[in-house]
């Protein structure tokens, strides 16, 4: 564990010109809200992984003539230009219990620019640190990294990465690690954990004050909203939920586990945020669990959306004393099981081929998932070559059938679900279904074994995984084998919240 002077530690050198316009809207909303706070060097950094499509986004190329300057500023060895590194203070409810506070422990917020905030994750310790070194292993960063740009190219709601920077400076977890910084960016990392701090401590002022910030910055038509007799906080907690709603029926559809949805790890914006004990389901199964540490299954796969709501009901909470009245809020809430349902309808029918839901597809997916249960079957394989049955739905293809032990309920189910495609003009079903059914995700055993390769100096795999990954739903012809079934050392990965 470093040592905690470390944290206060100043900078010998200059501050660089990283030629970025900076804004500080968070920052100014004063010293509630987050604490000045300088990154701790990190000794020889080098790039582990850099995202092309996140430095255009922000507009600052890590390949040119700056990149050297930029490795050490993006590992916390140097103050860029214009930046204002602070730690924000947020608390939360964290399986099921509050925590009370917890706060940006290893992550410093540099500022924003073009509307996007930039953060450094594993820079050293912050006055939220608690008894954590304010690091993060080179294996957890490679993991959010990575999953933050599939999620993005999955059309699914996310903060981003821009890079990845190693030392071999060690990091204590379960067992001796390296450390690595990695940069994300969003329009916002407020979580539902901020509002629930300022409650919690009845700091109505600054809860107020982080509500009508949020409002003006990204929901401003709250503002003006004439339901919920006017009140933009009730507003604001139904715009929550709708967003939130979204994302969640979208991670069901692709097969996405996060495995800590704690309040503090829920984004104000819907998005998904904090990478930790993720995966991509490889066989379906509705009641996996990802986390190791998750003893009662929580956050299983299946309790995801509810867990959701549950945590809009803290927001709720938090929110009250400025909506003033409990069964307003209640209200608002309701919202969220409707949308829920909706958005996963509607992205249920988009993977079987249909623009929009109806009672007939409804019924389809009902019954195929407790049959892709029963047989363990792979979920995105599932999908994809279904993808292709649906091009021509002939007797001859029986791709689909073969993943299946015993094939008479699927072969069953595929003659009903060729009667409901049937009226659709030929092709279109499966081009829908080649853009909604990917044919890559982030599979655990792919993220194992780059991490491997990555610890041992060869970043190679990173860059592989992250160039199809962001094309997931593109064939890679080259690229064959990360599309087939994992391994069977796959199921033996134990992940925990160690990161
Ligand atoms: P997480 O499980 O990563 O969402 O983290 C939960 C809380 O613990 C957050 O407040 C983090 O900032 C904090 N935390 C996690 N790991 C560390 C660490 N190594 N050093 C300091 N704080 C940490
Ligand atoms: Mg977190």
């Amino acid at each position: 564990m470093r040592h905690h002077s470390e944290t206060h530690h100043a900078h010998a050198a200059p501050s660089i010109d990283s030629g970025l316009l900076w804004q500080h809207s968070f920052a100014s909303l004063g010293s509630a809200f987050a604490v000045p706070t300088q990154p701790t060097a990190l000794p020889d950094p080098y790039w582990v992984a850099r995202s092309q499509q996140v430095s255009r986004l922000i507009g600052l190329p890590l390949d040119g003539p700056q990149a050297s300057t930029l490795l050490h500023a993006l590992s916390g060895n140097c103050a860029i230009a214009g930046s204002q590194p602070i730690a924000s203070v947020y608390s939360g409810h964290q399986f099921g219990m509050w925590a009370g506070q917890l706060g940006d422990g290893r992550a410093i917020l540099l500022g924003e620019t073009s509307g996007q905030e930039i953060q450094i994750k594993g820079a050293g310790r912050t006055p939220f640190s608690r008894r954590g070194d304010g690091r993060a292993v080179l294996r957890s960063s490679i993991r959010e990294f990575l999953c933050s740009e599939a999620m993005h190219a999955l059309g699914i709601p996310s903060t981003r990465a821009l890079c990845v920077t190693g030392s071999d400076a060690p990091v204590y977890r379960e067992t001796q690690e390296s450390a690595a910084v990695v940069t994300r960016v969003a329009p916002s990392f407020i979580r539902f954990g901020h509002f629930e701090h300022f409650c919690h401590t009845h700091q109505t002022t600054a809860l107020k004050t982080l509500a009508d910030y949020v409002i003006e910055r990204f929901y401003p038509q709250c503002r003006t909203d004439q339901r919920f007799g006017g009140n933009p906080y009730a507003s604001l907690l139904e715009a929550v939920s709708t967003r939130t709603a979204h994302t969640l029926a979208l991670w069901q559809c692709v097969g996405f586990c996060h495995g800590v949805m704690n309040t503090d790890n829920m984004s104000i914006l819907g998005l998904t945020l904090d990478y930790g004990p993720f995966q991509f389901l490889d066989a379906y199964d509705s009641t996996h669990i990802c986390n190791h540490s998750d003893t009662q299954g929580r956050y299983a796969f299946a309790e995801q959306a509810p867990i959701a709501h549950w945590n809009l009901f803290c927001l709720g909470q938090a929110l009250l004393p400025l909506i003033g009245e409990p069964s307003q809020a209640l209200a608002t809430l309701e919202s969220y099981q409707h949308t829920y349902r909706e958005a996963l309808a509607a992205g249920m029918a988009a993977k079987l081929g249909f623009s929009h839901s109806s009672a007939p597809v409804e019924q389809l997916w009902h019954d195929l998932l407790p049959l892709l249960q029963a047989q363990r079957v792979d979920y995105t394989i599932f999908w994809r070559r279904l993808s292709h049955w649906a091009e021509h739905h002939k007797a001859h293809d029986t791709s689909v059938q073969e993943l299946f032990v015993q094939p008479a309920s699927i072969q069953q189910w595929l003659a009903r679900y060729a009667q409901v495609l049937a009226p659709l003009p030929p092709g279109q079903a499966a081009a829908l279904m080649r853009k909604t059914n990917p044919k890559f995700v982030l599979r655990q055993y792919a993220l194992q074994m780059a991490i491997a390769a990555a610890q041992n100096k060869d970043f190679s795999l990173v860059e592989q995984l992250l160039a199809i990954v962001e094309r997931p739903y593109d064939e890679h012809p080259h690229a064959q084998s990360w599309a087939d079934f994992p391994p069977d050392w796959a199921s033996q990965i134990v992940l925990t919240c160690s990161s």
